[in-house]
């Protein structure tokens, strides 16, 4: 197969959405993966002309079963991307353990079992592009989202050590830290926060799913070929 094949967590809407719609312009066969959001991953795959695929990323059997299906059908991967992921807002003496472990459930082991499935295969090819999805809070730290932050600096630690370890196999890891993007995620913040968050941001605007999708196209496409181990952050300016 001539065009490349992206695998893409979490894009049955929000960031993973408008970067699967970037890799399929840029000419990508794209892999929407989704948990629960069934109907909006199988009508974004079909306009795309992708393959929408449902696995839990917190679950490591539903994720090798996934990635052995992508290998089955195109037996090739040329990029990763490890979007998916879930937030929470609650002051950190009301986090139970279930808050802690679900958050890096899905959020830090999510991104280790996809890559960990998918890594013998870029290995074997000598090639291929990783690029994982953190925060700005895994940054710089949020309050009331302690949880969140910690997992998402996991995230930038994570693709930094691999970058070291998998260079010399021709295989780049990078990390897309947002700032704030308009998307489910937020849709808790009315629009008076929202106004405040972005009066505070110095390009004053709040970032629409697309910035961040730019981001991680850059990063997994031939232009980035020498950029590994790197946080690209498309915030705004919020964090500097
Ligand atoms: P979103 O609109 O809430 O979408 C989250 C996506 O992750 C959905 O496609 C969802 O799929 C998927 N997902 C959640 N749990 C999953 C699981 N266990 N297995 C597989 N997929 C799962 O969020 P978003 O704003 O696009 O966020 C995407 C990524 O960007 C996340 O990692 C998030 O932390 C990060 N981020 C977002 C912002 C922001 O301001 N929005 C800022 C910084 C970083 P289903 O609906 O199918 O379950």
């Amino acid at each position: 197969m001539k065009e490349k094949v992206v695998l893409i967590t979490g894009a049955s809407r929000g960031i993973g959405a408008a970067a699967a719609r970037r890799f399929a312009a840029e000419g990508c066969r794209v892999v929407v993966n989704y948990n629960r959001s069934r109907a909006q991953a199988e009508v974004l795959a079909e306009e795309i002309g992708g393959w929408a695929v449902q696995a839990d990323v917190s679950d490591p059997v539903q994720v090798q079963n996934m990635v052995d299906n992508v290998l089955d059908k195109f037996c090739q991967l040329d990029i990763l991307v490890c979007n998916a992921g879930i937030a929470q807002q609650k002051l950190f003496g009301d986090l139970t353990d279930e808050d802690w472990r679900r958050m890096f459930a899905v959020n830090v082991d999510g991104v280790f079992y996809t890559i960990r499935a998918a890594l013998p295969h870029f290995i074997h090819r000598k090639a291929g592009r990783i690029v994982t999805v953190s925060s700005m809070w895994g940054q710089i730290g949020g309050s009331c989202e302690v949880a969140y932050s910690a997992a998402k600096a996991a995230v930038i630690g994570l693709t930094k050590a691999l970058a070291k370890e998998v260079g010399p196999s021709g295989i780049t890891v990078n990390c897309v830290a947002p700032g704030v993007i308009a998307t489910e995620m937020n849709a808790n913040l009315d629009a008076e926060a929202l106004a405040a968050l972005a009066e505070e941001t110095p390009l004053g605007i709040i970032g629409q799913p697309e910035d961040a999708a730019q981001a991680i196209w850059y990063l997994a496409s031939d232009d980035a070929g020498f950029l590994t181990g790197q946080v690209l952050a498309p915030n705004g300016g919020l964090v500097i």
